[in-house]
């Protein structure tokens, strides 16, 4: 499996591309800010983006969305408890932080479990309401994309609008703690950890 880390936008998020190394199909999770940079990688490295997946609706994960979407016709996914907060000014925070943010008309909603697979990849949806209602984590394969929900020695906000601080822990303990110790953890903001390391020195789960 090709993977790849962008790191982009002045909130500083992260933002993962995996592709199936023969058939150089490619799926995003996220799509934070500079459109131009992930296109970029794409036509380089000879990959053809299908599917984008959403880890939650908040503006600094979706600002390059609508453009990656056009550039591409990648399919969209998001869980369905997160669809009010990809239109929702005030929900999404782009109030506060941009003008105007357009966001694309047509995707498909998750639920909790739902298995993708694209050629060699398996995505297991992970709902982990908390951070936002419709916060996601994607279990790829072997490796767990996290989100805003779960950080290296740190867990996700939950003072944003419909954010829960008991739903956040219960989905980390209750779902996320569920994985193998050497799953390899890839968050939305910070370095990459693992489930074990989280599970002896994460402050909020200790
Ligand atoms: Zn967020
Ligand atoms: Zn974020």
């Amino acid at each position: 499996m090709i993977f790849h880390r962008f790191i982009l936008g002045s909130f500083v998020t992260n933002c993962y591309l995996v592709a199936d190394k023969d058939t150089k199909n490619a799926i995003l999770f996220d799509a934070p800010a500079d459109a131009d940079k992930i296109l970029d990688y794409l036509k380089k490295n000879d990959l053809t983006l299908k599917k984008v997946f959403l880890t939650h609706s908040h503006f600094d994960h979706i600002l390059a969305l609508q453009e990656v979407i056009d550039a591409t016709k990648a399919e969209l996914f998001l869980h369905k408890d997160e669809e009010k907060y990809l239109k929702n000014p005030e929900l999404n925070l782009v109030a506060e932080h941009c003008d105007k943010l357009n966001t694309p008309e047509s995707y498909q909603l998750l639920s909790d479990g739902d298995e993708l697979p694209l050629d060699s990849i398996n995505i297991k949806v992970i709902h982990t309401p908390g951070h936002t209602q419709g916060s996601t984590c994607y279990f790829v394969n072997d490796i767990l994309i996290s989100g805003d929900t779960l950080f290296a020695g740190s867990i996700g906000r939950t003072d944003f609008p419909l954010g829960s601080f008991d739903n956040i822990i219960n989905s980390i303990k209750t779902k996320l703690m569920l994985l193998d110790d050497e799953t390899k953890v890839y968050p939305g903001h910070g370095f990459s950890t693992t489930i074990g390391k989280q599970r002896k020195e994460n402050p909020f789960l200790i």
